[in-house]
């Protein structure tokens, strides 16, 4: 990928990442100290009962959201940036520009998406 290219989504993080910052201080949430458990029960919360999605599930998302910048940031330190976490190959320019916290390519994306839908399958059904 161009160096123009990586610079070019890299301030677009940057910007999002201040964005973020802006309101958390405004709103004093909580970006450092989020609990991966928590985040867990409010989204299985928020997704059986809709009435539970609050303020405090926004946050939670707001939080991961805020995680995955720096994570991508750190990566377009690295050099890492734009290239597959499962199978190593590039991810595509128009995939990054779309998602640029895309840690996996088309293709591992697709396998893991129906990967779970095949677990959920799994969970529903008896096994044999
Ligand atoms: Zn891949």
């Amino acid at each position: 990928m161009r160096k123009s290219t990586i610079d070019k989504i890299k301030n677009i993080l940057l910007q999002q990442k201040e964005e973020l910052e802006k309101e958390t201080s405004k709103k004093g949430l909580d970006l450092e100290n989020h609990d991966n458990s928590i985040i867990a029960d409010a989204n299985d919360r928020a997704t059986r009962d809709t009435d539970m999605s609050n303020d405090y599930t926004v946050k939670q998302i707001k939080s991961m959201k805020y995680l995955d910048i720096i994570d991508t940031l750190r990566r377009i330190e690295k050099n890492d940036f734009g290239i597959c976490e499962d199978c190593g190959c590039d991810i595509s320019e128009k995939r990054l520009k779309a998602y640029p916290t895309s840690k996996l390519c088309i293709v591992c994306q697709e396998e893991l998406e129906k990967d779970k839908k095949n677990k959920n399958m799994v969970l529903n059904s008896s096994k044999n």
